[in-house]
């Protein structure tokens, strides 16, 4: 593929769809939510596997609910009412530039949580956390969620070790966003999402991209489509599928394989420890 431009073009106006998350709480209000279950854990890996006494604990406060493209999670500077533990939804965090212009720092799936800065004891969000692929996600007040961390168990170690991970994420997004090709950062992207939802078709449309890299809409479809003219990808209808994730991972920058190394040893050690052989 022929590296054509010059890295980041911040696009000036991206606008998101207000969240639904609180018209949905509405509608729950006084009806019951759906019952958390110990599997519901089990699928995202800061709560998977947590000694028994804290899974009781922590399963006592947990909510599941659903979450659609576009719901806003979390906001710069807005208190946060839940933090969110994806099961198989993925969430974007985007920095919101002057002039509307925005851009991706990170992306959070079934390997963390949203609302990470309360156990760092600040109650407001840092970043806007928008929800790019829908699915289920576990929540939980920040009260119960800090009073739970106070005491130190395993799950403490879990949030700090995803602290150290989001710090990896986030400055190596920072620096990928200044220094690599839309062609590169789009590869990224792609890889990070399919990590997280485990399918080659996703559902996302070629302006949701555009969003997250700070990219225009149509310069996102003329690399999709030079992708798919080298049958990495094909994309048709709001749907991207991956189809050589092989070329896909040369095409990307190295910042995929950092961050991703970063998450997984950590992860394939607890693994090994607890006799759950490798990843
Ligand atoms: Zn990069």
């Amino acid at each position: 593929m022929q590296f054509s431009e010059s890295p980041t073009q911040i696009r000036q106006d991206a606008v998101f769809v207000r969240s639904s998350v609180e018209q949905r709480d509405a509608f729950w209000r006084g009806k019951d939510l759906p019952s958390v279950e110990k599997a519901d854990l089990a699928l995202n890996q800061i709560l998977a596997d947590l000694p028994s006494e804290e899974t009781r604990r922590v399963l006592a406060n947990l909510e599941l609910i659903h979450v659609q493209t576009n719901d806003i999670l979390a906001e710069g500077g807005v208190p946060i009412s839940h933090c969110y533990f994806p099961l198989d939804a993925v969430v974007a965090l985007v920095a919101n530039l002057e002039e509307g212009a925005t851009v991706e720092v990170g992306l959070i799936g079934n390997e963390g949580m949203v609302g990470i800065r309360v156990i760092l004891g600040r109650s407001t969000g840092a970043y806007l956390a928008v929800v790019q692929i829908p699915g289920k996600c576990l929540r939980i007040k920040p009260d119960l969620l800090k009073a739970e961390f106070k005491r130190g168990g395993v799950l403490q170690d879990r949030l700090l070790q995803y602290v150290r991970y989001m710090l990896a994420q986030v400055s190596q997004t920072a620096a990928c966003n200044r220094m690599h090709l839309l062609e590169q950062r789009l590869c990224r992207w792609l890889l990070s999402i399919q990590d997280r939802v485990k399918t080659a078709e996703l559902l996302i449309t070629h302006e949701a991209i555009a969003h997250m890299l700070g990219a225009t809409r149509s310069d996102v479809s003329r690399v999709v489509g030079a992708l798919g003219k080298l049958g990495i990808l094909h994309s048709s209808r709001g749907k991207t599928t991956i189809l050589d994730r092989k070329a896909l991972e040369s095409t990307s920058c190295e910042c995929y394989w950092i961050v991703r190394n970063d998450y997984i040893y950590p992860l394939r050690a607890r693994k090994a420890s607890s006799g759950k052989g490798n990843l």
